[in-house]
């Protein structure tokens, strides 16, 4: 048997036509800013595709970049800015930061109904008492995708390997909220193969090439790989695996491509956000 593949891209695709045709209803092109702090190579290219993925689509993605060494201070004081600009409807403050920088205090200087990152402690607990309004894109792009591809959550079981604030843990509220039961895994979990066999849907979000091998999976599970790795590969080329070990396609009833399966979703998802955010505050405004 081999797996029926979760391909990303189509899913992404739907989930961005339905971002413009609402984008176009608006009164006004919704419009993302991200602000970037530094130059590490892989957020100058993850800033530059989101930013241009937001045009493609019909929204106006800008981004606001900040050299390595801008305080604390400073940045927040251009988050005040943006929180207050009427023109801007989703902020996002691309990760990781300089060390200098304390995250958190960052991200929750963002105005919530701007907050497109779902990152905000008002909407992780929106989120939390099931009345999400701005969820966290990877886990939010993975509902879509098993909505997409007609995999059922109600009333399954459901394991995450991984308990990280941008991934498992929010991922597990919105299993929760679709009526899953849900077990969180991680690295102190005893006996991860058996937790890992007793899963319909099985996510893994670790961050370790492979970690998911055959026996780790129950027969005709589908198997979600959120992991992106890079490892060496023949002739000092590095290349991109996932959480999951190949072999697991031939025990799996479905399993997502790395890449092609999640990370599309994700960057479709954050353009979705923005629409909302850009609904949710033109509702705010013509209610006064
Ligand atoms: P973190 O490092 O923040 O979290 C990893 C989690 O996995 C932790 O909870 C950790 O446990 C757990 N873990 C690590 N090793 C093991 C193990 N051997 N057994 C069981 N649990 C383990 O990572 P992120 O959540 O940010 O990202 C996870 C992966 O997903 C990465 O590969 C990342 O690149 C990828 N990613 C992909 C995205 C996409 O768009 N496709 C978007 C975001 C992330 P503990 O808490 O105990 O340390």
């Amino acid at each position: 048997m081999t797996a029926r593949v979760l391909a990303g891209p189509p899913a992404a695709e739907v989930l961005l036509q339905d971002a413009a045709a609402r984008a176009s209803r608006l009164p006004a092109q919704p419009s993302l800013v991200i602000v970037r702090v530094g130059d590490d190579p892989a957020s100058v290219s993850y800033v530059r595709g989101k930013a241009r993925k937001a045009g493609e689509v019909g929204l106006r993605g800008t981004v606001h970049a900040l050299p390595e060494a801008t305080s604390q201070a400073d940045l927040l004081a251009v988050i005040d800015s943006l929180n207050r600009d009427d023109d801007v409807n989703g902020i996002l403050v691309q990760l990781p930061l300089p060390a200098h920088i304390a995250e958190m205090a960052v991200l929750h200087a963002i105005d919530p109904r701007k907050d497109v990152d779902g990152f905000h402690p008002l909407n992780v607990g929106e989120l939390w008492a099931a009345r999400p309004a701005l969820t966290p894109c990877t886990p939010a792009g993975i509902m879509f995708l098993l909505k997409h591809y007609g995999i059922a959550v109600a009333g399954v079981r459901a394991v995450i390997v991984g308990r990280s604030h941008l991934v498992g843990r929010p991922l597990a509220a919105l299993l929760l909220n679709a009526d899953a039961t849900v077990t969180v895994a991680h690295s102190r979990t005893h006996g991860l193969p058996s937790v890992t066999r007793e899963a319909d849907l099985l996510i893994a979000a670790a961050g370790c090439p492979g970690l998911i091998t055959p026996e780790m999976v129950k027969p005709g599970a589908t198997v979600i790989d959120v992991g992106i790795n890079r490892v060496p590969g023949a002739g000092g080329r590095s290349h991109l695996v996932g959480d999951v070990h190949p072999d697991v396609s031939g025990v799996a009833g479905a399993l997502t491509p790395v890449p092609g399966g999640v990370g599309p979703m994700t960057v479709a998802q954050l353009l979705a956000n923005t629409v909302r955010a850009a609904e949710l505050q033109h509702h705010l405004r013509s209610e006064g």
